[in-house]
């Protein structure tokens, strides 16, 4: 792709980082579900993770192609990027919709690693994909607010020092419209956690670090609150924006690092005399994943040019999702394929990062969702839901 020098700069400055951090150092944290947090902070220390926090508050100020491409690169180098995308998607919702206060009390903390914002909290069991449907509670009390609920599948909690929580202030059946009366804080995990806040984690497929989350009065300063009351799902919606083009540049990444090494090991193995990757029946597939990604490539770069030129970006945002977490999911089932019965073995990686990729087929929304936003928003097909 032709990219700028910046971008190509950046693409190789987390190449090299990454390269102090190889597979077997992700391997091992997949093995104990450990947390990568030498990594992390190497990324926060060599200014990456602060890309979206403005040069003003120590971060780089850069936009969400330069973001995605360090995630992109971090996926590609075998590595897991999962375990700390939060902090740029959420940072969104702080930087446009926070306080002068709040962005000068927390922006610097995050942008140095003294704080990390790795945690988004929406997702609800009574819920699911409905995020209208929440109804996790915060009851505003004099200069308080007391959180009242339950959340599940919520990421990085127990690694994080801050969280943005989506919480209902207004009932859903006093509202007009459903998207109305929801709020958005900025949790302060240290002093929540064992306060009226319980984690609970998860045992996942892979290394995700997910949890549920049980609010029992829990209280905190109204000045956790973003924004105005009740307006939260908007602020939260260009957040969800920033978090599917990112995750999309994601799984470009995987889709690159599976490309990448079932064709290097389909020239190399011999079988029956001859390098596999000889037999059509094995190059094809590779070819084929190669040319998807790169097709979904253009579209995750359309939906973060758009994004960083503050243009609407809902179609693109989810179509790129979608076609990214296509192509690195077949692009996975490709190369493991070729590698035979050594794809499922540990060492070669192939199996881990399989399990990492499925999850964007799901999570943080599943294909038939954005195939409902299509066909409902764009192509003015009947609501189905
Ligand atoms: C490992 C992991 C980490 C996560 N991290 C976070 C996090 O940090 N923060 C957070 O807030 N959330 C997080 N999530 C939650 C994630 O965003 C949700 O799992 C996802 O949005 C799907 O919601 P659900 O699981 O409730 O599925 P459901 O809404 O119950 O849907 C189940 C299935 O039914 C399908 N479906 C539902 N309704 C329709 C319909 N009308 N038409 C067609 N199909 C439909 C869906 O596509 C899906 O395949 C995480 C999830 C996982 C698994």
């Amino acid at each position: 792709m032709n990219e700028p020098d910046t971008i190509r700069e950046i693409r190789d400055a987390v190449a090299r980082l990454c390269s102090d951090f190889p597979g077997s150092y992700w391997r091992e944290l997949d093995a104990t579900r450990g947390y990568p947090d030498a990594f992390v902070r190497r990324l926060t220390e060599d200014g990456f993770l602060g890309a979206l926090i403005p040069e003003a508050y120590g971060g780089a100020g850069l936009g969400l192609t330069a973001a995605g491409v360090i995630l992109e690169e971090i996926a590609r180098s075998g590595g897991h990027p999962g375990a700390c995308h939060a902090q740029m998607y959420t940072m969104g919702t702080l930087l446009r919709h926070g306080s002068q206060a709040q962005k000068s009390a927390y922006l610097p903390g995050i942008a140095s690693g003294e704080l990390r914002l790795q945690a988004f909290g929406v997702t609800e069991p009574g819920a699911g994909t409905e995020t209208t449907a929440i109804r996790t509670f915060a009851e505003r009390r004099g200069d308080r607010y007391v959180i009242n609920g339950q959340k599940v599948w919520i990421s990085r909690v127990e690694h994080s020092d801050l969280m943005l929580l989506l919480a209902r202030t207004t009932p859903r059946d006093q509202v007009s419209r459903k998207t109305e009366g929801l709020s958005v804080f900025l949790v302060d995990l240290r002093e929540a956690a064992g306060n009226g806040l319980t984690v609970q984690p998860i045992e996942t497929m892979m290394n995700h670090h997910t949890t549920e989350l049980f609010f029992d009065d829990l209280s905190v300063p109204a000045d956790a609150l973003i924004g105005e009351e009740g307006r939260g799902f908007r602020y939260i919606l260009d957040g969800m924006n920033a978090e599917r083009i990112l995750i999309a540049f994601e799984c470009i990444g995987d889709a690159r690092f599976f490309i990448e090494h079932a064709s290097a090991y389909a020239s190399e193995r011999e079988v029956f005399g001859a390098p596999i990757g000889r037999n059509q029946g094995v190059q094809f597939p590779i070819a084929r994943a190669y040319a998807d990604m790169r097709a979904a490539e253009l579209m995750v770069h359309e939906a973060a040019g758009r994004f960083d030129a503050g243009e609407s970006c809902g179609a693109e945002a989810n179509m790129a999702k979608l076609l990214a977490a296509d192509c690195s999911w077949r692009a996975g089932d490709t190369c493991l394929q070729t590698h035979g019965g050594f794809g499922f073995a540990r060492e070669f990686d192939i199996e881990r990062k399989l399990r990492e990729t499925r999850l964007y087929q799901v999570a943080p929304v599943s294909t038939n969702l954005i195939l409902a936003y299509l066909s409902e928003h764009v192509l003015g097909m009947p609501r189905s839901f």
